[in-house]
């Protein structure tokens, strides 16, 4: 798409996820085409299973830019692309799909979504190893950031024990290193990044993936990360600085994985602040 096709004409992107209704990207998007001054919109369409070929096969038209892919079908989503990107292949997950000339191009997002906020949150690789909480797909693509991205060495702890030594076997060849393991085999002392990508708490606030006792175990230069950003403090955030680590939550995740979509469909980097003011879950920007 030529510099001239895209601030003259109307352009369209979507989300194709279900349910949809809850999404915060149409807001991000929305402020995005504004700061950019393009004449774009951006829809949040509940999508089925059933209709998600009818609705990815609808985004070959002109005019439409592509759109993102949520829940349940940032998976299933991958046979439906001509192309994918190497993140995207590797992760075996689609959250962007970039429309050009007609073709269908599969990208993921959330893991240099995930790795542009850890810069800013100032973590810089501290000890190279890492603990990832979870196995599904959030851990994989944090897993993959750290593991092939950052060449970390990196601990998985799932509840469901088979899936973290799935997930830990993904990318054998990478540099660094995964491996699947219990809380009393993890080398606390040593480990300078905690992710939590379980959805632990969503439902049950007071649920939490980890007990408290090993955060104290972390370096005290050691930054507690959890992907979730609704509330804003987590119940692993609130006990991380009980123990007095640094904790952020997914927030900016969020905001950057969006920034790199908005990018791939338009090819404006707006800054990922517009992404974060555009965001209403209640935390202000200014407080992060
Ligand atoms: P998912 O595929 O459904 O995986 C959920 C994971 O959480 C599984 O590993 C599951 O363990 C674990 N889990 C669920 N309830 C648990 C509990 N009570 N105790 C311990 N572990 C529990 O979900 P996902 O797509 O990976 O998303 C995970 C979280 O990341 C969600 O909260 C999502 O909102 C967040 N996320 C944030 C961003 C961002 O941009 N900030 C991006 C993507 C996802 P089992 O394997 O044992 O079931």
């Amino acid at each position: 798409m030529t510099e001239q096709d895209i601030s003259t004409s109307s352009f369209q992107a979507f989300l194709f996820a279900d349910p949809a209704a809850h999404s915060l990207s149409p807001r991000m998007h929305r402020a995005a085409f504004a700061h950019a001054g393009l004449p774009g919109t951006y829809e949040a369409i509940r999508v089925p299973p059933a209709g998600l070929a009818m609705a990815v096969q609808g985004l070959r038209y002109p005019h439409l830019l592509g759109a993102n892919i949520s829940l349940p079908h940032k998976e299933s989503v991958v046979a439906l692309m001509d192309d994918l990107t190497p993140a995207a292949r590797a992760i075996g997950a689609v959250n962007t799909v970039i429309q050009q000339g007609g073709r269908l191009i599969g990208d993921n997002t959330d893991a240099p979504g995930l790795l542009a906020d850890l810069t800013t949150a100032g973590y810089v690789g501290e000890g190279r190893s890492a603990v990832v909480l979870g196995a599904g797909g959030a851990a994989r693509a944090a897993v993959y950031a750290l593991q092939v991205g950052l060449n970390h060495d990196v601990f998985v702890l799932n509840r469901t024990r088979e899936r973290a030594e799935e997930l830990a076997a993904a990318w054998p060849d990478a540099t660094g290193s995964a491996v699947a393991v219990r809380p009393e085999e993890v080398p606390w002392p040593q480990v300078g990044l905690l992710i939590n990508a379980t959805s632990a708490g969503l439902d049950a606030p007071d649920d939490t993936p980890l007990d408290a006792a090993y955060l104290s175990l972390l370096p005290s230069h050691a930054l507690v990360y959890d992907m979730v950003y609704r509330p804003a403090e987590t119940r692993v955030m609130r006990e991380a600085r009980a123990a007095g680590l640094r904790a952020e939550n997914g927030l900016g995740m969020l905001a950057q994985q969006a920034r790199l979509a908005f990018f791939g469909w338009t090819g404006r980097d707006v800054p990922v602040s517009v992404f974060l003011n555009a965001l209403d879950a209640g935390i202000p920007v200014e407080a992060r």
